[in-house]
């Protein structure tokens, strides 16, 4: 069913940015902006939000004020929506006065729809007297406040400066105020509605599933050679950027150099390097002239390349949201891309021995402590539990997977091996479990089933147990990760702050052989062989592109870079490759058929139009 404002909204959307239809929440959020309605849009990365309060200012002829807090980020969507004729413009530090000057001038004017600002900027008694004109004149859509969870301490990126937005309420009565962020968690939500007091909002949440990424964990061995090999599976599919994240500095300029040495341009980045160089590598990958950087997490927030095909993490990260976070960054384009995990049993023991010294340095409290240890566990559950990584994701965001099989991740491509020995193992572990009265936690338990007389096996005599030792040919992280699938499984539960075993609501069941949970061997405890399968793996998520059109896309993106360099901006600001794909199997003839091809609007068609038409044409 479409109201006639939708139609006037997807008219907008394909004049303007050539888009054909607008993704779910983007519908009613956009709808909220036209109506004057506080709201909170809740999208994880790449999901769209920045159209949706770009374009209620388009149809409303009125400008909406939006709250960034990155000058990046700012510049780079001023530069974008320029491209596209859409009349924008930021006031940050790096401005000087005059040009701020022109920029009140064009919004006094009317002539802007949008004026990005830093928070900080936006409660200056200037900029509030700014508004209060503007909001008297009605020249107001709304106020858009994005990356809205940096206002609450719940979230991964907390700024005081956030807190005060409350104010503009004071200085723009009437004027709503929409929120925007990808964080999920149901605390920071309800954080930020209390904090910028949202009236009676519309809460929208998209689905946090993103289909386009293909989830792999392997084992890590040589990790060089396995980010080598999927680099090698990305170029065969046109290629694109390449994130690699590490936990030290030092781990970040170790593997750049391995990766050198295996050929592949690869620059480390960290917070240790000068700015100057820093900022180098972050300008050369966002023009496509370095694919492959190596990083700490330092490095992705200000970072808005759309065709980013493949990231790494070379070790476990800390919890299940920064992984969403940061694969996030692959695929914003909407075409396929991986997320590779390398895993070492030590990384989870890592991270909790990180976060102990923290405490005991005082630089956590107990619960603080407790909820980030939970966080580690939650992540390396995972990482080990043999569920499909999609349905694991979605669920672990609270939100239910309608799919039986993903098809995209190593688990519904059967890239795992089954436990043959799954009931036995199964049962000895439960057994365990209770014969130690549901008192200690996994290490020894297994130490138990193992048949290793540690100190604490002797002084509780569970050497004596019947049941010592029947597990002494598994190894150590192949029973660490099946005593996490049973968690996952329900078989048996953790306690979040000991770490301690105990029954689930299906543990006797599963003891007594009545329940069957198939365990699978976890990634890097298999046999030779799987290893040696899964280190080819079929080819990822089905490409949108044929080996013929290879040469062909390789001519796109060379004109694309060509005019990025002419006019100093990144390459994906003047078309994406998911544009580039669109054209090459639509091969549109004339500038008429230019048109349907998403991501081309008026004023792209215009601008670039012809060059790609004869580009798509010519031998
Ligand atoms: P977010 O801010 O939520 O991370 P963006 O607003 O940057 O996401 O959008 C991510 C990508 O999706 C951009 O390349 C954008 O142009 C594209 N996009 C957004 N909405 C649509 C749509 N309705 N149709 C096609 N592409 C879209
Ligand atoms: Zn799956």
């Amino acid at each position: 069913m479409e109201t006639e404002t939708s139609e006037h909204i997807l008219d907008t959307i394909r004049r303007v940015w050539g888009y054909d239809s607008l993704r779910p929440m983007q519908a009613r959020a956009i709808e909220a902006g036209l109506d004057g309605r506080d709201c909170l849009t809740v999208l994880p990365t790449g999901g769209g939000k920045s159209l949706c309060y770009q374009v209620p200012p388009l149809i409303s002829g009125r400008t909406t004020v939006v709250i960034s807090p990155l000058i990046a980020l700012m510049r780079d969507q001023v530069r974008a929506l320029e491209l596209n004729d859409y009349p924008a413009a930021a006031v940050h530090s790096g401005l000087d006065a005059g040009g701020a000057r022109e920029i009140f001038a064009r919004l006094r004017a009317g002539a802007l729809r949008l004026l990005l600002v830093a928070p900080e900027r936006a409660v200056t008694d200037g900029f509030c007297s700014t508004l209060a004109v503007l909001t008297d004149a009605g020249a107001l859509n709304s106020i858009a406040v994005d990356e809205a969870h940096c206002i609450s301490q719940w979230g991964h990126d907390f700024r005081p400066e956030y807190r005060r937005l409350a104010e503009l309420r004071r200085v723009a009565p009437g004027v709503a105020m929409q929120a925007f962020t990808a964080t999920a968690t149901p605390r920071v939500r309800v954080d930020i509605v209390e904090q910028l007091s949202l009236r009676d909002p519309e809460i929208l949440v998209g689905t946090f599933d993103r289909p386009n990424l293909t989830y792999r964990v392997r084992a890590r061995h040589k990790p060089e050679e396995q980010i080598g090999e999927a680099i090698g599976r990305m170029n065969a599919r046109g290629g694109g950027g390449v994130i690699v994240y590490c936990l030290s500095r030092a781990g970040t300029e170790g593997l750049a150099d391995k990766l050198r040495g295996l050929g592949h341009n690869a620059e480390a980045y960290h917070a240790g390097l000068d700015p100057r160089r820093r900022h180098r590598v972050e300008e050369r990958f966002t023009n496509e002239t370095l694919d492959v950087v190596v990083a700490t997490v330092a490095f992705g927030m200000g970072i808005d390349r759309s065709n980013v095909r493949l990231v790494v993490h070379a070790n476990v990260p800390k919890s299940v949201e920064a992984y969403q976070q940061e694969t996030g960054r692959a695929g914003r384009d909407g075409l396929p891309a991986e997320c590779l995990l390398l895993y070492a049993p030590s990384d989870a023991g890592k991270w909790e021995q990180l976060i102990r010294r923290s405490a005991e340095e005082g630089h956590a409290d107990e619960a603080a402590t407790r909820a980030q240890l939970e966080l580690v566990r939650q992540m390396r559950r995972l990482v080990t539990s043999m569920q499909c990584r999609h349905r694991a994701l979605s669920e672990h965001f609270g939100q239910a997977y309608e799919n039986e099989s993903c098809g995209a991740c190593d688990v519904c491509l059967g890239e795992t091996e089954a436990e043959p020995d799954s009931r036995r193992v199964t049962q000895i572990l439960m057994s365990a479990v209770a014969r130690v009265d549901q008192r200690f936690g996994a290490g020894h338990v297994i130490d138990v089933v193992r048949g290793r007389d540690t100190e604490k096996v002797t002084r509780f005599g569970h050497d004596r147990l019947q049941l010592f030792g029947l597990l002494e040919s598994k190894r150590k992280t192949a029973l660490v990760g099946y005593v996490d699938q049973l968690v996952a499984a329900g078989a048996l539960e953790q306690d979040p702050e000991f770490g301690t075993l105990r029954f689930g609501p299906r543990g006797v069941g599963a003891m007594k052989g009545e329940i069957e949970i198939k365990l699978a061997r976890p990634i890097g405890t298999g046999s030779k062989k799987a290893e040696r399968r899964r280190g080819k793996g079929p080819a990822p998520a089905p490409t949108d592109l044929i080996p013929e059109d290879l040469a062909l896309f390789e001519k796109l993106r060379s004109l694309v870079r060509d005019i990025a360099v002419e006019r100093g901006l990144p390459p994906y600001m003047i078309f994406t490759h998911r544009t580039l794909v669109d054209m090459i199997q639509k091969r549109p003839a004339t500038l008429d058929d230019m048109r349907l091809i998403t991501g081309v609007g008026e004023a792209k068609l215009e601008a670039f139009g012809e060059a790609f038409l004869r580009a798509l044409h010519e031998e």
